[in-house]
């Protein structure tokens, strides 16, 4: 019965490998969520809000308290100045925000650029709205951006860039050149930029995060959504937003109100609770907790044979088991949640258009307890090495 524009993206990856991984009693390295709770005094504010009586339905566009903190963590974290009232718009996680932009922003025919390896809803939701991907892929182990395949890709449909950076599945952070050509285009093209940047927070190596929005020339062309899972450890809240100039703001406003209508009331007076409280320095402990699990998990992936491209942000990393298997992807995951209680994502279903990219690669999660991680490693590298 599904709809045929719906049909071909069958079951989402993240449900099916879950459900194998519970059946297996698999460790979960596959989907991506933490196995440890967000902060105390966050969880306790949403119950005080409920407690308060903030249970009925919020403000379209997202609690004043909320829009206010998001509008003040732009301004001291990154210098971009948005009108809370007006250039600011909460939505249910991020992935509705990005449904709720090209839904309420493209028409059908309209062309958008999108990296690839791709997160799976954007496909999805570019098919719902009628409109079509034109993908730039990024290549094992380095994912450099290619100048020439992207100003290829701006056919003469071309109306927007789907962005994400820092890049699931990949760990890319887009530098300073790879942003600049992507300004250049837009401005040249005339094309608007959406940028999924729900990692924003979680890069290594001393790297930082730049939004597409703060380059020259970008701030009026540019929807920039995020959200509360990632940078929190609440990714079942589903507290994401938006920012942008008001056109491209009321743009996904025109969706959001009939999509969902508004995010749950108690969470979002939470998470303006949270996002009030998260000063640099908090960022940076974020930021090297996570670099010690990037790290653990990625010495371990060697140890165990796999060639592994060390992410420069996000919890994600992926590596290359083509010195252990002949197999393909989805098989080696079978195995390897079968065989050795592992589960890992097969990353041929991030890209549309080149599967055998990713057919010799695993994706792997690190948003996982120390502890986790190591009896992962262990079972990686344990007796009998996986052939
Ligand atoms: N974009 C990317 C690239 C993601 O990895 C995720 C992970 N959940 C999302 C969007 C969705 O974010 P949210 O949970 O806030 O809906
Ligand atoms: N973003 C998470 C991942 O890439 C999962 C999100 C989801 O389950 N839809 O693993």
């Amino acid at each position: 019965m599904t709809a045929q524009r719906l049909a071909p993206f069958g079951t989402s990856v993240f449900s099916a490998i879950t459900a194998l991984a519970e059946r297996h009693g698999a460790i979960n390295l596959a989907q991506g969520f933490p196995d440890f709770d967000g902060p105390a005094a966050v969880i306790e504010a949403a119950a005080a809000a409920m407690r308060a009586g903030q249970n009925q339905y919020a403000r379209s566009m997202g609690l004043p308290a909320l829009v206010r903190a998001i509008a003040a963590f732009y301004e001291r974290h990154y210098g971009l100045d948005f009108d809370p009232l007006a250039e600011v718009a909460v939505t249910c996680g991020a992935t509705e925000g990005i449904a709720a932009a090209l839904l309420g922003l493209l028409d059908p025919g309209d062309e958008v650029i999108v990296l690839e390896p791709t997160y799976d809803s954007y496909a999805a939701c570019l098919a719902m709205a009628g409109a079509r991907p034109r993908y730039v892929t990024l290549r094992f182990p380095d994912f450099a951006l290619d100048p020439a395949a992207l100003r290829a890709a701006a056919g003469p449909r071309c109306r927007a860039v789907l962005l994400n950076s820092p890049h699931n599945p990949t760990g890319k952070v887009l530098d300073d050149a790879e942003l600049a050509l992507i300004a250049e285009l837009c401005q040249e093209r005339d094309l608007i930029a959406i940028t999924d940047e729900v990692y924003e927070h979680l890069t290594y190596d001393g790297r930082r995060h730049r939004p597409l929005a703060s380059l020259p020339g970008m701030r009026q062309r540019t929807l920039t959504l995020s959200s509360a899972g990632k940078t929190l450890a609440l990714t079942g809240w589903k507290v994401g937003w938006a920012v942008g100039p008001p056109p491209l703001v009321q743009g996904l406003q025109a969706a959001h109100q009939f999509l969902t209508f508004c995010a749950a009331t108690p969470l979002q007076a939470a998470v303006a609770f949270a996002l009030d409280g998260l000063d640099g320095a908090a960022l940076d402990q974020l930021r090297a907790d996570y670099q010690v699990r990037r790290d653990c998990l990625c010495d371990g992936l060697e140890r165990a044979g796999l060639r592994v491209a060390r992410p420069q942000g996000t919890y994600f990393v992926l590596a290359d088991f083509s010195g252990l298997s002949h197999e393909d992807d989805q098989s080696y995951v079978a195995r390897l949640m079968a065989e050795r209680g592992v589960a890992a994502i097969p990353p041929s279903v991030f890209y549309p258009e080149h599967p055998d990219e990713g057919r010799r690669l695993l994706r792997f999660a690190f948003c996982k307890r120390m502890a986790t991680l190591e009896q992962a490693i262990d079972r990686l590298s344990g007796s009998g090495a996986m052939s």
